[in-house]
């Protein structure tokens, strides 16, 4: 007996359709026909959110098999067949990348993943790691997808959450899926476990519009709940299902740093920072505040359009504010770092003194300025008061201390929404994929 793992990614078009995922179905469906037994529920993996040459959401996949020996040129077969008949060749940025390795996954394909969150490989070094460790590495076109791949079969989903994706036959193009809404709904309200189904006016956020075969995604922290919520919605057309088990919002992206010396470009990162500058909307009606850390380094926080409330609230923010940040890192050509912010937590608001003019000590009515340097005069009985002076009262601000984060529709794949348990397997042992409907 030995294990296999099999990993692919960057085979999808964000324009002409397909997507990773559903490759993997198919891929789940061809293996089954060799004597392996699936030793872990298949991956789905995101990495990077920032790579700027990402086909869709930047995931890859991995299956792991236990099986006979000497099944490795079996699997590459089917895989490269799988492969050629689905990958969207004719999008430049699609560059298909298979990774299958034999045996136990070595820490530097550990590594790998771990990098390949944070910061841009190079296809060079990824497949020198590759190679030492005697996996077989098979891309297309630029290859880049080896990278994905290779970081899929490296991945540690030890936080994880899933999502059971429903898909329709690849031949199908149209951006409408006949999902019944109200079966979702219903779904989403029998599985609290389950999230990013539906927005808060009940509208479905779970259905993309794009030509890929991808008919829904129903996301959870509990594999049966997930499974089940899935089993609930009336869909049309399912050619097959996977219960993916994934790194999406467990916040995997993010990089805990200590101050603001050292940003990136391409890396998110969360850090404790205070706010330095007023925030200001620029045309678009994206927010910008700068923001130091202790030893004075300073970044611009930015809140894009598209986040809407989020913004809002953050336009409260004032100087002295402290925060916690989480949010990637933009290239490097502006004159400041720049945070794009997923979430932050506010944790202590400055105290801000305003000056307020006092009730007059006659009458108790408002008081007035008499101009620069005169003092203040009772609006109501005329009294002038020559100690009558403003008084510093504390700002009452709209904004409190805890977590702002953005509307779900905002959300990118990895982003972990407050809401989220902690992920805790509950003993469930599969089915993880089948054909039809689950
Ligand atoms: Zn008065």
């Amino acid at each position: 007996m030995t294990s296999y793992h099999v990993a692919v990614d960057s085979t999808d078009s964000a324009t002409l359709g397909m997507c990773t995922t559903y490759l993997g179905a198919v891929l789940l469906e061809r293996l089954s026909e060799l004597p392996l037994e699936l030793s872990s529920p298949p991956e789905l993996v995101r990495l990077n959110p920032n790579v700027p040459w990402k086909t869709r959401g930047n995931g890859a996949f991995c299956l792991r098999y236990e099986g006979e020996k000497d099944l490795l040129d079996e699997i590459l077969f089917i895989a490269e067949n799988v492969i050629w008949n689905l990958s969207v060749f004719e999008d430049p940025q699609t560059n298909p990348g298979l990774v299958i390795l034999e045996g136990e996954v070595p820490i530097s394909f550990r590594e790998i993943y771990h990098r390949a969150l944070h910061e841009i490989l190079y296809l060079d070094a990824v497949k020198e790691v590759g190679d030492y460790a005697g996996a077989l590495m098979k891309g297309w076109k630029n290859e880049r997808g080896l990278i994905g791949a290779l970081s899929a079969v490296g991945a540690d989903l030890a936080e994880h959450t899933y999502e059971a994706i429903l898909y329709r036959p690849a031949a199908v193009k149209d951006r409408m899926r006949q999902v019944d809404a109200g079966t979702l709904r219903e779904a989403s309200k029998r599985y609290p476990s389950t999230f990013f189904n539906i927005d808060p006016e009940g509208n479905p956020v779970c259905i993309p519009h794009s030509p890929c075969p991808v008919i829904l995604g129903i996301r959870g922290v509990d594999p049966s709940d997930t499974l089940e919520a899935s089993r609930m919605v009336k869909a049309e057309g399912i050619e097959r299902w996977v219960l993916w088990k994934t790194n999406q919002h467990t916040d995997a992206h993010i990089e805990l740093v200590r101050g603001l010396s050292s940003l990136r470009p391409f890396s998110s990162i969360s850090a404790e920072v205070s706010v330095s500058s007023p925030s200001a909307y620029i045309e678009g009606g994206h927010l910008f505040f700068d923001v130091s850390d202790p030893e004075g380094n300073t970044a611009t926080c930015a809140a894009y359009e598209p986040t809407k409330g989020f913004r809002k609230s953050l336009s409260q923010l004032v100087q002295g504010d402290r925060l916690r940040v989480w949010g990637s890192i933009r290239s490097e050509d502006v004159p400041l770092p720049t945070i794009n912010l997923e979430k932050v937590d506010v944790l202590e608001l400055a105290v801000i003194g305003v000056p307020v003019n006092p009730r007059c000590p006659e009458c108790g009515g408002p008081t007035e300025s008499m101009g620069r340097g005169q003092g203040l005069r009772c609006k109501k009985c005329g009294f002038r008061g020559a100690g009558l002076e403003p008084v510093e009262k504390i700002m009452e601000r709209e904004v409190r201390t805890g977590l702002i984060e953005p509307p779900s529709d905002a959300w990118r794949h990895l982003f972990r929404p407050s809401c989220l348990p902690t992920s805790k397997e509950r003993g469930y042992g599969g089915p993880w994929w089948g054909t039809g409907a689950p």
